[in-house]
């Protein structure tokens, strides 16, 4: 199991922190939010592409 460069803490199946107060978990939230909406908007892409 890897763990945080940070503060050593586990880190979860998709590599992020798990310590809620770590500043590397803190980014890796901004980046899943992200990275959730650009799913979105290319699902969103696709189905209007496709109807
Ligand atoms: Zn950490």
């Amino acid at each position: 199991m890897a763990r945080c460069k940070f503060c050593g803490k586990k880190l979860d199946d998709a590599g992020y922190c798990t310590n809620e107060k770590c500043p590397e978990s803190i980014r890796a939230k901004i980046m899943q939010a992200a990275a959730q909406e650009e799913t979105t908007a290319t699902e969103t892409t696709t189905h209007t592409k496709e109807a």
